[in-house]
């Protein structure tokens, strides 16, 4: 799980507070800009997904 922020709107996605993925939104929850826009901020390497 890792933490994305907005850098449009500063909206801070937590994967693991939403519960869902960045790759499972296509626009910002909060300003509705493109999921481009998001920066990854913190990444949690103790649960690396396998997809080769
Ligand atoms: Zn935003």
């Amino acid at each position: 799980m890792a933490v994305y922020r907005c850098r449009a709107c500063g909206y801070i996605f937590d994967e693991e507070k939403e519960g869902k993925s960045i790759r499972d939104i296509d626009v910002c929850p909060r300003c509705k800009q493109p999921d481009d826009m998001f920066v990854l901020v913190v990444e949690d390497g103790t649960d690396k997904e396998a997809d080769t």
